[in-house]
C-alpha cells in the first residue's frame, strides 16, 4: 500500500490549436460531423445494461440534434452497482499505488491522442462548448487530474511517521471502508474524472453519476479507463435519475463517502439526507462538495479599464456563464465606469452567439437546458420591469434553433439587489457602480454580500490597496485572482474549491482532496 514516488510531477497538458486550416480542425470536423447516436449504458461490474427507460441527449443550442440515449438503470441495477464496488474493493485496495496509477496514465494517454478529438466534439455538442472552451476541459483538464492525481497519491503514501529505536511506526494509507458516491455536473467534463478518480486513486471503489446533460463526454471518458484496464466494478457508470440514485445509495450502510460538485441545494440536501440517518452507516460518511459561487471582480480606481472589460467579458460570459467561478458581480468605481461600460458593450456586439461548432466564429453557444433558459429568460424579464436596474447591453434571450441567451450587463443601483448576490448560472453579470472615495466601504460590502465564497478578483495597480483588500476580503473567495479573471483555474497551479455555502473547500486537483478519501491506520511495531 505504501510505496516511495515513482511518478515525476507532471507538467499541464497543452493545449491543441484548432486554427482554421490545421490537421486538428479537420480531424475535430469529422468528430463534430459524425450523425452516429450513441447508446450509452449503464455499466455495473463491467457489464453494460441496455433498457427501456431511455433518456435523449440533444444538442442544447440545436433541439433537432439527437446525440445520445441513455439507458437509465433501474432501482435493482443501482443496489446491484453498491454491492459491486463493495465486493471488488478489497483487491482494489490492495494493489499497489503504482499499479492503479498506470491505469489512470493510461486513461490520460487514450484521452491525449486517440480520444481527444472525440471527446471534444462531444463536449462541444453535448454541452454547447465552443472549442476554445472545450480542449481545456475535456482534453487538457481531464488528463491533468488523471496525472496529477496519481502523483499526489504517492505523495500522501510517501507521508510516514518517524520511527526510534525501540518502535516501527507505519501509516496505512487505506481506503474508507465502504464506497463513494461520486456525483459529477454537466458544466466541466473533467470534473466527472476528477469526482471518480481521486477517491479511486485512494484504492476507493466509485457508484458514479455523471450529469445526463454531459453523459456522452463522460461515456467516452469512462471507455477510455476500461481500455485502460480498469478493473471491473472499481468505477461503476450510474447514469441514473438523481432522487432514484441518491435514495438507493443512502439506503445502503456502506456509503462511506460522496464526492460532488453541483448546486448548493442539492449538496445540502445530501448532507441532510446524510445526517438524518447518520447513525446507520458503518462509517460516518466523508462529504466533499464544490457548489456554488456568485464570484466578484472589484476594481480599484487604479486598475485599466482596457484589461478590465476583457477579464468581465471573458470571466463572465465564456461558456455562457456557467461555471462555478464565473464573474457575475461587478464593483467599478465610478471614474472608470464609463471607458468599461463602452469597451464591453463595443466588443459583445462583436461576439457571435450560436453554434458553437462554428469554429472559429462562436464565441458562446446555448444554456444547457431549457429550465436554464426559462429561468435566465424570467430574471431578465424582471430586470427590464426593474427601475433599479438597467440593461447596459443584452437582456434578451431565443429559443430556437436552441436555448440562447445574449450576454447580458445589466447595471444595479441596490448592491443588495438579489442580482448581486444570487447565483444565476447564466451569462448575466451584475455591475455595480461605487464613489471612487468608497474603497473600504466597498470591500466591506462585498464580504457582507457574499453567501457564496468561491472565486473572485481584483483590479488594482496600487499594491497597498491591493493588500487591504486580500486582507479585508479573506474569506470571500477560496480562489482569489490578483489582476485576472477569476475563471480557468490550473490543476497543480491553483488548486481550486471554497469555502461559505461553496462547498467544503477541499481542492480539486490537489493532495488535499486525497486526504479526504483515505482513513488511515498507524502501525506502531515492538520487537
Ligand atoms: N475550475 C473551474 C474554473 O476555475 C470551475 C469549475 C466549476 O465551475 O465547477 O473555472
Amino acid at each position: 500500500m505504501n510505496s516511495s514516488p515513482n511518478f515525476p510531477l507532471p507538467v499541464n497538458e497543452p493545449e491543441v490549436h484548432f486554427g482554421a486550416g490545421t490537421e486538428a480542425a479537420a480531424q475535430l470536423r469529422q468528430a463534430l460531423n459524425t450523425r452516429d447516436v450513441v447508446e450509452i449504458p449503464t455499466v455495473i461490474g463491467g457489464k453494460r445494461y441496455f433498457s427501456n427507460n431511455v433518456v435523449e441527449v440533444r444538442a442544447p443550442h440545436d433541439h433537432s440534434r439527437l446525440l445520445a440515449r441513455i439507458h437509465r438503470p433501474t432501482e435493482a441495477q443501482i443496489g446491484e452497482a453498491i454491492a459491486n464496488a463493495k465486493s471488488v474493493s478489497r483487491d482494489w485496495a490492495a494493489l499497489p499505488h503504482a499499479s492503479r496509477a498506470t491505469v489512470l496514465h493510461r486513461a490520460a494517454d487514450i484521452i491525449a491522442t486517440r480520444q481527444r478529438m472525440r471527446i471534444n466534439a462531444a463536449t462541444v455538442l453535448g454541452q454547447s462548448k465552443t472549442i476554445d472552451q472545450a480542449e481545456p476541459d475535456a482534453a487538457c483538464e481531464l488528463i491533468d487530474f488523471l496525472r496529477f492525481n496519481s502523483y499526489n497519491a504517492q505523495r500522501v503514501y510517501a507521508e510516514q511517521p518517524m520511527s526510534v529505536a525501540t518502535a516501527v511506526n507505519r501509516t496505512d494509507w487505506r481506503p474508507l471502508e465502504g464506497f463513494v458516491y461520486a456525483v459529477s455536473p454537466f458544466n466541466f467534463t473533467a470534473i466527472g474524472g476528477n469526482l471518480t478518480t481521486a477517491p479511486a486513486i485512494m484504492g476507493n471503489t466509485v457508484l458514479w453519476k455523471p450529469s445526463e446533460k454531459s453523459a456522452l463526454a463522460n461515456w467516452i471518458f469512462y471507455e477510455a479507463l476500461e481500455e485502460a484496464g480498469l478493473p471491473a466494478g472499481v468505477i461503476n457508470f450510474v447514469p441514473g435519475e438523481a432522487e432514484l440514485t441518491t435514495r438507493v445509495v443512502m439506503d445502503s450502510t456502506d456509503l462511506a463517502g460522496i464526492h460532488f460538485t453541483g448546486s448548493s441545494a442539492v449538496f445540502q440536501s445530501l448532507w441532510k439526507g446524510v445526517a438524518s440517518k447518520v447513525d446507520a452507516f458503518r462509517t460516518i460518511p466523508r462529504l466533499v462538495g464544490e457548489t456554488g459561487g456568485k464570484d466578484f471582480v472589484l476594481a480599484h480606481p487604479s486598475a485599466h479599464p482596457a484589461e478590465l472589460a476583457i477579464a468581465l467579458i471573458r470571466g463572465a460570459f465564456e461558456y455562457q456563464g456557467q461555471k462555478c467561478s464565473a464573474a457575475s458581480r461587478a464593483y467599478i468605481p465610478r471614474s472608470l465606469w464609463p471607458a468599461v461600460r463602452e469597451q464591453m458593450v463595443e466588443r459583445l456586439a462583436q461576439l457571435k452567439v450560436g453554434d458553437p461548432a462554428d469554429l472559429g466564429n462562436t464565441f458562446m453557444g446555448a444554456v444547457i437546458s431549457q429550465a436554464s433558459h426559462a429561468k435566465l429568460t424570467a430574471v431578465l424579464n424582471a430586470a427590464k420591469d426593474d427601475s433599479g436596474v438597467t440593461v447596459v447591453t443584452g437582456g434578451k434571450t431565443w429559443s430556437e434553433p436552441g436555448f440562447f441567451v445574449a450576454p447580458t450587463v445589466l447595471e444595479v443601483s441596490d448592491p443588495k439587489h438579489a442580482l448581486m448576490t444570487e447565483e444565476l448560472f447564466g451569462p448575466v453579470l451584475s455591475v455595480f457602480v461605487y464613489a471612487d472615495d468608497a474603497w473600504p466601504d466597498t470591500l466591506a460590502l462585498i464580504d457582507s454580500t457574499s453567501p457564496y465564497a468561491l472565486t473572485g478578483s481584483i483590479f488594482c495597480t496600487d499594491r497597498f490597496a491591493l493588500r487591504e483588500a486580500e486582507a479585508a476580503l479573506v474569506n470571500a473567495a477560496g480562489n482569489l485572482y490578483l489582476n485576472d479573471k477569476p475563471t480557468g483555474a490550473m490543476i497543480g497551479q491553483q488548486p481550486f474549491g471554497g469555502g461559505r455555502a461553496s462547498g467544503t473547500n477541499d481542492k480539486a486537483g490537489s493532495y488535499l482532496n486525497l486526504l479526504r478519501w483515505t482513513s488511515p491506520r498507524v502501525v506502531k511495531e515492538t520487537y
